[in-house]
């Protein structure tokens, strides 16, 4: 999160579509954070984007396309893994952006298979908003303070906040049990 990745794919998608390429971009529809209709980065760049429910309306829709964006892809399934292999055999060219871990820092959805089934990994990083550092993490932070561990993986639009940071800023969220545990020992 903030580190560039969205105005990395889109930057990588414009330079294919200066080169006659014909490109699409797809998010997944649960993120509205900005835009229905478009990808828009945290620095304002933006592309045009189509919502898609899921892996295989990426499938149905990416056909005749040559090169294929796929944002916030950490919100589909393990399938989508699948669904970009399938184009990259066809000799699509798969351009992927994600978080790769939640905010309890555990691998995000199908981000692991996909780290280990693509030919190129770049990790972005982004920065601490406690310390400026180079920011690695995400902190999700509810009334200012860390989210409980047992929280949703994924709650978009809802009264959060998400910080980047580093892993010495990073605060692992309590749960109300284990804050009753601790009151008690
Ligand atoms: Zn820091």
């Amino acid at each position: 999160m903030f580190s560039g990745k969205s105005e990395e794919m889109i930057r990588r998608l414009r330079r294919a579509e200066i080169a006659g390429q014909r490109v699409i971009l797809f998010k997944p529809r649960i993120d509205d954070r900005y835009d229905n209709a478009d990808v828009v980065s945290h620095a304002g760049v933006r592309m045009s984007a189509v919502p898609v429910d899921g892996h295989a309306e990426i499938a149905a829709r990416a056909r005749g396309h040559e090169v294929v964006g796929v944002d916030e892809v950490q919100f589909f399934d393990e399938q989508v893994v699948a669904a970009a292999l399938a184009l990259a055999d066809r000799g699509v060219r798969v351009i992927c952006a994600g978080l790769d871990q939640d905010f309890r820092r555990r691998p995000f959805g199908p981000m692991p298979e996909l780290l280990a089934r693509a030919e190129f990994v770049d990790k972005l990083q982004a920065v601490c908003h406690r310390c400026g550092g180079p920011a690695t993490t995400t902190q999700r932070l509810v009334d200012g303070v860390p989210a409980p561990y047992s929280g949703d993986t994924i709650v978009v639009g809802a009264a959060e906040q998400y910080e980047a940071r580093c892993r010495d800023c990073h605060e692992p969220g309590v749960d109300a049990a284990d804050a009753v545990d601790a009151v008690a020992a």
